[in-house]
């Protein structure tokens, strides 16, 4: 990590007169974290990382004027949403300024089928908001009612909506950016078509993200259901079966393998039968009948159905997707601190087989959760499985394994973009740095292509978010 060096901070607050600044090292200290803490190697590696100032501009003109007084004084920028990211992505490993952009909040337009919001706008404001036109969000993280949609942009990858819609990788989720350049005068750029994947998942490395503009979809009262079955085979081969079924329209897919339900969903436990494992789903109600025949015919036992349990009692639950994605290492964390996870990709065709064989292998240690989703057209799965953690040497020794079989591992326990490996950096994308954050002070340590000009950008392994420079992975299905 970088030695912290003596930034000008009087001049800097000097040129900030008029803008919103926190230098309170207890608040400071508050809002240079996140949720890197479910990783054991980083909260070794993080928890001292601190910004000197955090600046809250409440507008454009004031972000502009931040970055262009850091830019003169040579003074590192972490962009911040709200701070529910994981990998300590948003934290600043050279101080500095961390750019709080929680009060560029407002939904500026909704029309049929898009949505343009400010980069702090919480992403369940933007669906309210969406709501009297009858159209919402086609995915979300299950940091649905705490994250900024530029954090999701920027640090985020998918989840709830992705068994229909795919990801944030995939061309077309993300209609349009506007963001900021980090130089002596920042310049607004859009970003369309492929460029906006320059800046997706980039953790604020590239540009500020001022603005976004998303595809919309018709929006439903979502029915939530849990279904149980014996065996865990059973559970994740319906979960695929529903996934494959196109005419079903849902939104969750989730198998969670006993006893995990039954020990750490402490407020659904009642609906938790012991040794039953478990699948969530969210199904529009238009499916809702064709749903409960498909599940019937899998002799699914349906445990809790959001629709027959009373209003009172479905309000005083949390919602179902705050059971999945990374809410269920949440859950699991808060009763077993001991508990860290990690996330995978079972390719398709032979992701059943590949969970099967992994997990007989880890056994206790490594207990089951898949996130069912379309991925380059074809369903499958994410593993987001829990490990019941020991050392950081067995850790590294479960993730080779994973590899060794042909389990890609997006790492959650690196802070570096490549080591984390869902974005991939490459030509096109150093291109894109040097020309919007020339002097490299945008979330310094964050990217080692930048810090490492000879780094290997061919190094074989799989990333969620391919380079620019090659064709995207999802077009080279199917060609010669
Ligand atoms: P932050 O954490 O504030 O920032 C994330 C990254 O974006 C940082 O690198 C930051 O520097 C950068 N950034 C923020 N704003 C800007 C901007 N305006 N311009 C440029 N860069 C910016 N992620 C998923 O993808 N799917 C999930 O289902 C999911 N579930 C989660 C569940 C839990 C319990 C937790 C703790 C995390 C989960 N995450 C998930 C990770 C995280 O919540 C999401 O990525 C979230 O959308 C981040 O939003 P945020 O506003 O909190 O961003």
């Amino acid at each position: 990590m970088a030695e912290n060096p003596a930034y000008d901070l009087a001049a800097l607050k000097a040129r900030l007169d008029g803008i919103a600044l926190e230098d309170n090292p207890a608040l400071m200290r508050q809002k240079s974290r996140d949720f890197y803490w479910y990783s054991p190697p980083l909260k070794r590696q993080l928890d001292e990382v601190s910004a000197d100032l955090v600046v809250s501009p409440a507008s454009e003109e004031e972000v502009r004027r931040v970055l262009e007084a850091c830019f003169a004084l040579a003074i590192p920028v972490t962009p911040r949403g709200a701070g529910t990211g994981n990998y300590g992505q948003a934290m600043p490993l050279a101080g500095g300024v961390v750019l709080d952009l929680s009060r560029l909040d407002k939904v500026l337009e909704i029309s049929t089928g898009r949505v343009r919001a400010q980069t702090g706008a919480i992403i369940a404001d933007i669906d309210n908001a969406c709501r009297s036109s009858g159209q919402e969000l086609r995915l979300h993280p299950s940091t649905y009612r705490s994250a900024s949609i530029g954090g999701f942009i920027a640090g985020g990858s998918g989840g709830v909506g992705s068994i229909t819609w795919g990801g944030l990788r995939d061309l077309g989720n993300i209609i349009g950016l506007r963001i900021l350049t980090m130089e002596a005068s920042p310049r607004i750029l859009q970003l369309t078509g492929e460029d906006v994947q320059k800046v997706a998942h980039a953790y604020g490395t590239n540009g500020i993200i001022l603005e976004v503009e998303m595809p919309l979809t018709p929006a439903f009262d979502w029915i939530q259901v849990i279904v149980g079955f014996d065996s865990f085979g059973e559970a994740a081969a319906y979960a695929n079966a529903l996934g494959e079924q196109d005419a079903i329209l849902k939104k969750l897919v989730s198998v969670i393998a006993a006893p995990v339900p039954q020990r750490f969903f402490l407020r659904h436990r009642r609906y938790l039968p012991e040794g039953q494992h478990i699948v969530l789903a969210m199904i529009a109600p238009i499916a809702g009948a064709a749903f409960d025949s498909f599940t019937a015919r899998w002799g699914g036992r349906v445990l809790f159905h959001s629709d027959r349990v009373g209003t009172e009692e479905a309000k005083s639950l949390p919602p179902l997707y705050e059971l999945a994605w990374n809410h269920t290492t949440l859950r699991a964390l808060r009763v077993e601190p001991s508990i860290t996870y990690l996330q995978t990709l079972y390719p398709f065709p032979n992701q059943l087989a590949l969970v099967e064989r992994i997990h007989a292998e880890f056994g206790d240690e490594m207990p089951v959760h898949l996130e069912f989703v379309r991925f380059d057209g074809k369903i499958t799965c994410f593993g987001l499985p829990l490990v019941r953690f020991t050392t950081e040497e067995r850790l590294e020794a479960i993730i080779a394994r994973h590899e060794a079989i042909g389990i890609p591992v997006f790492n959650p326990h690196r802070y570096t973009l490549e080591e984390g490996g869902m974005k991939q950096t490459d030509a096109v994308q150093l291109a894109f740095k040097r020309e919007a954050d020339p002097n490299g002070l945008l979330n310094p340590g964050k990217m080692i292509a930048w810090e490492h000009p000879d780094f290997a950008f061919e190094s074989g392994k799989t990333y969620l978010f391919a380079g620019l420079a090659a064709r995207p992975q999802a077009l080279d299905h199917g060609t010669a």
